[in-house]
Order: C-alpha cells, then sequence, then structure tokens
C-alpha cells in the first residue's frame, strides 16, 4: 500500500536533514518534493497545494525541540495535516432502525458484491443477526457470487432471480428480515461500467424507498482521480454517508484515499485490501496518515493479532517496542503471527521502518523462511540481545541456517532499521506531549 508515495516523502524528508532549525528558504524545496510526491501519487493539484501550504506554515510556526530534527518535525507536521486532510477522527457507520438498512452503491467492478459480504461478516462477529440482500436484478452472477460468500460466512441471503423489480425485492427482503429477526439488511445493488443516468435514478428511487440509516458508496481506489470524480458524480444523485475505498492491496497510489474526503466532504469509512472476507478495515485516518509516511500503523497490528490471537502476547510486544526493547524472539512471533492472518506484505507494513525495508520485494509465505531459518540458528542470548551478534557469530548463523552471510547482514540491518524507526516515532510521541505542553 502506497509504496510509492512514501518512498518519495521519505526522500523529501530527507532534503531537510543536517539543517538546525526550519527556516523559509530550506523548508521550501522540501514542500515541494512533498507537493510532487503527492500530485505523483494521483492527488487531485487543489488538494496537494492546499495540504503542503498549509504543511509549510506549520512548520515555519514551530520551535524544533532538541529531541527532535526538523525532518522529524516536518514528518510529525505532514501526518497532522494528511489527518486532518483524511477527515481528522474516524466516523462510524450508522445502524439505526430495526432493521436497520445498509445499502451499497457503486460502479460494476468496485468491489461492491464482495465488501457487503464482509461488511455482513464484520457485523456477524459483533454479534448482529444479518441479512444479504442481492438487488443486483442485471446480473445474475452477482447474486450466485452474494449467495456463495453468504455461505462462507453463515449469513442468509435473500434473493428472487425471476423479479427484475429492486424495489419490491427490498421491500420484501426487509419484511423477511423484520419476520426473522435480523437486525441489519444489506442490500447489495446493480452497478454499470460507467455512471449513466438509468442507474442512477433506480438507485435513487430504491433509497427513497428503503430509507437506510447508512448509503455506502464502493470505489475502487487504484482508478486514481477516477474515483473521486465518481465519487462527486454519485453524491449528488445519492447524498451518500460514507465511501469504501477497496483494492487497496493492489498498486494503488494512493491518491482516492488522500482526496476523497476533502473534494466530496464525505467520511471514508472501510477500507477493503483483499479478496478474502477478512481483509477488511475500518479507516482510521491518523493511522492511514501514519503507514503513508512509511511511519507503520503498530496500533492496527496490534488490534488484529488480538482478534486473531493471545491478547497478553499483542500487549507484550506493544510494551516492547515502547520501551524499545524489541528483539528477535519477538519478531519471530510477530512474524508468526502475521502468517496467520493474511496479506502478509500490508500487514508487515504496519510494523514501523518495514514497509521501507520491503520496498520492491515481492512477499509471500515462503519470503519468510530464510528470515525463520537464520533467527532459528541464533541462541536465546543472541535472540534476545542481537547487538552481541558479531563477525564470527553471523558466520556461524549462516553456516548454521544454510543462508549466505549477505543474508544474515541483510537480516541484522534490516532488523537494526526498524529498530531505529520504533526508537524514533517512541521519541516523537514524547516530542508531541512537549509542543502540546508548549501549545
Ligand atoms: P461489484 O461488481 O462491484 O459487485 O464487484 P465485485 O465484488 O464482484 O468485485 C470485483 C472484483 O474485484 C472481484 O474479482 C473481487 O474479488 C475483486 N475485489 C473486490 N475487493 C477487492 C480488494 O479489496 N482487493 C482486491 N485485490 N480485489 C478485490
Amino acid at each position: 500500500m502506497f509504496d510509492n508515495l512514501s518512498f518519495k516523502l521519505d526522500r523529501a524528508f530527507k532534503t531537510l536533514k543536517g539543517t538546525g532549525t526550519i527556516t523559509e528558504i530550506n523548508v521550501a524545496s522540501t514542500v515541494k518534493e512533498i507537493r510532487r510526491a503527492l500530485i505523483d501519487a494521483d492527488v487531485n493539484y487543489k488538494v496537494a497545494k492546499d495540504v503542503t501550504d498549509r504543511i509549510k506554515e506549520e512548520a515555519l510556526g514551530r520551535d524544533v525541540l532538541i529531541a527532535v530534527s526538523p525532518g522529524q518535525l516536518l514528518v510529525k507536521i505532514t501526518q497532522e495535516e494528511l489527518t486532518k486532510l483524511m477527515g481528522g477522527a474516524k466516523e462510524d457507520i450508522n445502524l439505526k432502525g430495526d432493521p436497520a438498512v445498509v445499502l451499497i452503491s457503486g460502479l460494476q467492478g468496485s468491489g461492491k458484491t464482495t465488501f457487503s459480504g464482509k461488511l455482513a461478516a464484520f457485523l456477524k462477529k459483533q454479534g448482529r443477526q444479518v441479512l444479504l440482500v442481492g438487488c443486483d436484478i442485471y446480473r445474475p452472477a452477482a447474486i450466485e457470487q452474494l449467495k456463495t460468500l453468504g455461505g462462507q460466512i453463515g449469513v442468509e441471503v435473500y434473493a428472487e432471480p425471476e423479479n427484475k423489480d429492486a424495489v419490491t425485492i427490498a421491500k420484501n427482503a426487509i419484511a423477511h428480515a423484520k419476520k426473522t429477526g435480523k437486525k441489519t439488511v444489506i442490500i447489495d445493488t446493480a452497478g454499470r461500467l460507467a455512471v449513466d443516468d438509468k442507474m442512477m435514478d433506480e438507485i435513487s428511487v430504491l433509497k427513497s424507498t428503503v430509507n437506510p440509516s447508512e448509503t455506502l458508496f464502493v470505489v475502487d481506489s487504484m482508478t486514481g482521480q477516477d474515483a473521486v470524480n465518481t465519487a462527486k458524480t454519485f453524491d449528488e444523485r445519492l447524498d451518500f454517508d460514507g465511501v469504501v475505498l477497496t483494492k487497496l492491496d493492489g498498486d494503488s497510489r494512493g491518491g482516492a484515499a488522500i482526496s476523497i474526503r476533502h473534494v466530496v466532504n464525505k467520511p471514508i469509512k472501510f477500507i477493503s485490501t483483499g479478496e478474502k472476507m477478512e481483509n477488511l478495515d475500518i479507516f482510521y485516518p491518523d493511522r492511514m496518515a501514519q503507514r503513508i509516511l512509511g511511519m507503520g500503523d503498530v496500533i492496527s497490528l496490534v488490534e488484529k493479532a488480538q482478534q486473531s490471537f493471545d491478547e497478553d502476547e499483542a500487549k507484550r510486544i506493544n510494551a516492547k517496542i515502547r520501551k524499545n526493547q524489541f528483539n528477535f524472539d519477538d519478531f519471530l512471533s510477530q512474524l508468526e503471527q502475521i502468517k496467520k492472518m493474511g496479506n502478509i506484505k500490508d500487514l508487515l507494513g504496519m510494523i514501523p521502518g518495514m514497509g521501507k525495508a520491503m520496498r520492491g520485494l515481492d512477499i509471500d509465505d515462503d519470503s519468510f523462511k530464510p528470515i525463520e531459518a537464520i533467527i532459528k540458528s541464533m541462541t536465546p542470548g543472541e535472540r534476545e540481545n542481537p547487538d552481541i551478534i558479531d563477525g564470527s557469530r553471523r558466520k556461524r548463523l549462516a553456516a548454521g541456517s544454510g543462508r549466505s552471510i549477505q543474508e544474515v547482514n541483510n537480516l541484522m540491518k534490516q532488523f537494526g532499521d526498524m529498530k531505529k524507526m520504533m526508537k524514533q516515532m517512541n521519541n516523537m510521541g514524547g516530542a508531541k506531549k512537549a509542543l502540546g505542553a508548549l501549545g
């Protein structure tokens, strides 16, 4: 996710390295680089200009504390401004009503049906009784797809394959939900390849008839600026409540995620990062900004770990990161947990510094084997205290794991970079407090 953008932003911040203070002159070129990186990532020009103007203004107004370098302070300010740009706080889906009706809209292929299934699974996990409704009257395959998903996640799917009237199907579905005690109805609707009036009319009528508590607009983030334009058109006709960004696992340049809130003024509520039912996340603007800046997203990682694994273990790791005590045992344990969670590259990007270390690599389960082999060849003392691993120990590790010295050296370097980044983040947390105290 956002590999290229993170890389370019990182390069931009580096141009400010080594200077003791932030001045109009030295910040100007860095800010220009940031703007260029955002535009390259398909962020709308005006949005990129506005946000970088604010970053510059903020940077000039703040004192550089001893604890942070100007570059680090600028990263922090950029993170704050990107967070604001993407909406500030997260916004929840509204599930008022009995049953609460959620209407899913968007173009064909955007990922509506897949998302409908994911949302059903997500709400079911929270203990809600859900009914999925197939209202895509033009594509029989969509109904079949929904039924398959429903079967996988154990959620009932309501459909009337012979009926070509979406409004009647939706009404019947809601009546069915009431009868069977379902508290949430998720309606998957028909999409077209491009916006057209007939589709818009149909979904508008559907919306006014079923009176949803939440209308979501699903959009493929890989379509960049088009995603933003389509969102605008849909919103003008449908006045939706929230956006779902899909396919953020692909080589999306990230522009849609960054500009959509600002341009359309509707919150992004969920992001989808893969085809599996569990690849759904609530959208947190602050965490997304951290990930864009290659700072990782430890909070989401810990939360995911808590969902799937031992809560105490997740807490222990988090505490160790905060105390700068993260060691190879912790690293190995993280790798093992991550492998079970799926979408490895994305998850690894949540570890501070890892996104950067993995840039451009093709990663899957097997990619971890060499790393695991090397760590497993370490003694408990070496894992606990990697600083003792000198040249001769590296040679032994290479022989013991059947890997090359080069691979051992790479791992040591990556681990060192990760720890440095974790430490920087911890320091920045301290700097934030200090800045807060200064007002
Ligand atoms: P719909 O026409 O809007 O209902 O779109 P679908 O739900 O059928 O999705 C279209 C294609 O995109 C399918 O092949 C999905 O598996 C795929 N897809 C949906 N969401 C994601 C995602 O977040 N990541 C990836 N990689 N593929 C996705």
